[in-house]
Parts: structure tokens; sequence; C-alpha cells
């Protein structure tokens, strides 16, 4: 057990206001491994009141290069403590720890230290208007901003928000998924050791109905940073609309990995199960629905399933684990729900499909699955499983790729296999999606941007980009006559 953590407001541990705790389960053990405070509005309150006074105190009077060295001191920090952070992710994720120890938490301190980069470059400019005038633009902070984030990703996705909030002066609340706070509260505890002012990093946890709701509607928060589910989104796009809020929403997706019949296809068959079972399929940008071209699709669909099977779940504290659990019960059981509307509606089971038990006989651990035949009016080629569920659709010509990997309310991610170099630059420029892949699927990079099209929301984060979705320009005019 890691005991009771508190939320972290204005610098200093505290127990939620209404003095309640929520559990927080292994979803690999079934066991609580820890509770946490659950948050009123009355904490959201606090945090706020303590992110305002941070922007008005030494906070808001440090220089941009001292920003950047103190986030930069906390990418350190993170990398001297990396063990026990990716422990801490795998433990209430159940991701196995090696994409922790080497994919996620190296990601979050990059991000960190790329935007620490940014601090003390980021600036207005003199603009040439008629008359006799100086005008020129500050870029400023866009006050206090509230990163809200789920489960999958937990610190990368809190970090993607946060490091470029904090770069261009802002104050933040993090707000984790209740499923999984640690790695958002020890990044917490990290802030305060290498010396960010009270209140300018605050971490309150709790149910998303109740604090996440508090959060959007409240009057000192300026700026939502979203990422969740796309109903989710709606619902705060809502909630935010009365005080005018700004936002960004990193939403769901349907990502379509196309593979043409000119593509190396050992290749490609890595690609569409790394494409959809990397993190468990728990991830936005998975590439759920593999289209394949018709002439290719028995053999191809045959060797996939036959690379998936070999996929076999195990514990997540075990370096060799390649799958781990799913994130939660509930998330298991809607993952189920989805693979018994596929077989009802009539596509074919490949692979998977069932439960799986590691030989524990606990844990929420799910087989990787692939239905074949799968028609795109099907809820398993329209829904968002958010699971390690991959449904093969096929199809005839480029056209008929191309108008169905655009068939979504989703645009967040797309991948595309061939070896004709006009066809790939031809296809990536039609496809309604924020980031394209060519003969490769699921790489990110900080200085790359990443968001939706369509339903999968707006702004981007990473990159330049980000930069622009936490500040705003401020015109000033100067008579010279
Ligand atoms: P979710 O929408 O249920 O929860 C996300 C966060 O919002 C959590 O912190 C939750 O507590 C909070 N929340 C819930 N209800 C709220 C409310 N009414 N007001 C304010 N906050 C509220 O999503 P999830 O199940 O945690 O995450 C999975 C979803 O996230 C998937 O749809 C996935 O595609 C999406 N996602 C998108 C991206 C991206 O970059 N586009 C990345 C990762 C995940």
């Amino acid at each position: 057990m890691l005991g009771t953590k508190q939320l972290l407001i204005n610098g200093a541990w505290q127990d939620a206001s209404g003095g309640k705790t929520m559990p927080v389960v292994n979803p690999a053990t079934e066991d609580v491994i820890a509770h946490v405070a659950s948050a009123t509005a009355a904490d959201v309150d606090a945090a706020v009141a303590a992110a305002r006074a941070a922007l008005a105190g030494r906070w808001g009077k440090l220089s941009a290069r001292e920003r950047g060295r103190l986030l930069w001191k906390l990418g350190d920090r993170i990398t001297e403590q990396i063990d026990e952070i990716s422990r801490l992710e795998t433990l209430h994720n159940g991701k196995p720890i090696t994409e922790s120890r080497h994919i996620e938490v190296p990601m979050a301190v990059e991000c960190l230290q790329y935007f620490a980069g940014w601090a003390d470059k980021v600036h207005g400019e003199t603009v040439p208007v008629k008359g006799q005038a100086l005008v020129y633009t500050l870029r400023e902070p866009l006050g206090v901003v509230a990163c809200i984030v789920p489960w999958n990703f937990p610190l990368l996705l809190a970090m993607w928000k946060v490091a470029p909030a904090l770069a261009t002066g802002n104050t933040v609340i993090l707000k984790p998924a209740s499923q999984t706070p640690l790695t958002a509260l020890a990044l917490g505890q990290l802030a305060i050791d290498v010396g960010f002012p009270p209140g300018v990093l605050n971490v309150i946890t709790g149910r998303g109905s109740e604090v996440g709701d508090a959060i959007v509607r409240h009057p000192g928060v300026d700026k939502i940073a979203f990422t969740g589910d796309t109903s989710t989104g709606r619902g705060i796009m809502r909630g935010a609309a009365d005080t005018v809020k700004h936002l960004t929403l990193e939403l769901g997706g349907k990502s379509p990995n196309i593979v043409f019949p000119d593509a190396d296809l050992d290749a490609a068959i890595r690609g569409a199960t790394t494409g959809i079972f990397y993190g468990k399929g728990e991830v936005c940008a998975a590439g759920s629905r593999l289209l394949v071209d018709r002439s290719i699709k028995d053999q191809f669909i045959a060797k996939v399933a036959e690379r998936t099977k070999k996929m076999v779940a195990g514990d997540p504290l075990d370096p060799k684990t390649r799958l781990g659990a799913v994130s939660s019960k509930s998330q298991l059981e809607r993952v189920l729900h989805y693979v018994e509307t596929g077989k009802r509606e009539g596509a074919t089971l490949v692979a998977g499909g069932q439960r799986a038990d590691i030989g524990t006989g606990k844990g929420y651990f799910m087989q990787p699955t692939v239905f074949a035949d799968v028609q795109p009016a099907m809820t398993i080629a329209r829904e968002e499983i958010f699971g390690p569920v991959l449904a093969a659709i096929e199809f005839g010509d480029v056209d008929e790729a191309i108008a169905r990997a655009n068939d979504s309310i989703y645009g967040l991610a797309a991948g595309i296999w061939t070896r004709d170099i006009k066809k790939a630059h031809y296809v990536a420029s039609k496809l309604q999606a924020g980031t394209v892949w060519i003969n490769t699927y699921n790489v990110y990079d900080t200085a790359a941007a990443f968001g939706g099209y369509k339903q999968s929301g707006f702004g981007r984060e990473m990159s330049v980009h980000a930069l622009e979705s936490y500040t705003q320009v401020k015109t000033v005019w100067v008579d010279l006559t």
C-alpha cells in the first residue's frame, strides 16, 4: 500500500475539504494500492485562488529564462527518480514497465525540457502600420490553466499540457483521471522540491463529474486543456461557454491504418499489430481500423492474426511483458461488450476475443483481438473501443480507401503502407487526420505537433504550435506624431 495521498494546493499537501478519499486500484492484481483525496468544489476554489495569487507573485516576476531553468531542473529530477515514477505509472495503469520506463516517462522528460528551451524564445513583434505609430505585440500568458487528463498515458499527457503552460508563464491546476492519479501527485512533489513557487502547479484529485466540472465552470480559470473522451469534451465545451474560456480538446479517435498491395507487407503486418496493440490499444491514435486492399486481404489478415495470437498478456512489472492489463474493470467490460457486438453484427473473429488469465486468476487482462469481414457501418468500425481490438475492413482502390478512411466522425491519425511515393503523398493529402504516418505507425516526437481534425478535437499539443494556445497577443500602439 502506498498510503493516502493528499491534494497539492498552494505548495502544501492537504486533505479534501469534505474529508473523503477514493481508492486507486492496480488493474493487474485488482488490489487497492492507495487512496487519494476526493476533492470538492471548495478545494477547486482554493486551488484557483492559489494559482491566481502565484501569477501575481514571485512566479509572475520570474524572468522567462529562470522559468525555463526551473522546468529543465524538474525534468532532471524526474530522470533521477525514473525507476520509481515508472513503477507508479505501471502500478496504477497496468501498462508494461518497459513502456513506462523506456518510452512514456522519458518522453515526458523530453517534453518538459523541450518547452524549457522555448521559455525565453517566445516573444512579440513590431508591426508596420499606416500613419506615424510604433505598434508592437506582447505575447502574454493566459493566466490559470486547468489541465484535465485521462488514464492511458497519465504522466505524458499531463506533461503535454503542463510543460507549455508553465514555459509560457501560466499557472496550472492539474486534474488527473481518478483511476491514475499517482504520477501527477509525484510530479507535484518534485515541482516543490526543485523550487517552483507555491500555487504554480496545483494537483487536484477527484471525480471528473464533480471536481472536473467545478474546474470547467470556475470563473477564475482562463483555459481548459483537456484530453479525454469526445462526449466528455462536448460537455466541457458547453460548461466552458458561460465564462468564455480558452479551450483545447484532444479527444477520441478511430484511426485508419491503410495497407496497399504494393507495401512492404512484413513491415505492414508489424505496423498493423503495434498500431493497435501498443499500450493495450488504449491509445487515442491507435490504428483500430485496418483497411486492406481486397486483393491481399485474406493472406494479410491471416498473418496479422497469427502474429496477434503470439502476443500474450503478462505481469506488467515483468520487464519481458509486452502486453499489460486493461486499465480498469469497467474498461475491460466495455471492451468485452464491443467484442460481443462485433460478433452479433456479423464480423468474423480471427484472434482473441476473451478475457485473459496470466496465471494468477486476477487482473483485467484481455486477449489481443482481431475481427475480419468488418463492414464500415458496423459498430466496431465506427465507435472508439479504446482497447486491444482491431477491425479489418477491405477496400477496392485508392479512392475507396480514402473514402473509407475518412468515413468517421474522428480524425486524429492515419497510417499508409505503400512503396509508391506518389500514392503515399497523394493519400496523405486527402486524409482528414491531424497526423499521417507513412510506412510507420504510433511514432511521436515533442517537436512534431499532435492533435485532431473533426470530432477528435482542436488545438495542437507539443511542437511550436502548442505555444500559441497557452499565450495571447496584446497589441500596443504608441503615437509618434
Ligand atoms: P474521460 O473523458 O472519461 O476522462 C478524462 C478526464 O476528464 C478525467 O480526468 C476525468 O476525470 C475528467 N472528467 C470526466 N468527466 C468530466 C466532466 N464532466 N468535467 C470535467 N472533467 C471530467 O476519458 P478517459 O476515459 O479517461 O480517457 C479515454 C479517452 O481519452 C478516449 O476517448 C481517448 O481517445 C481519449 N484520448 C485522446 C487523446 C488525444 O490526444 N486526442 C489522447 C489520449 C486519450
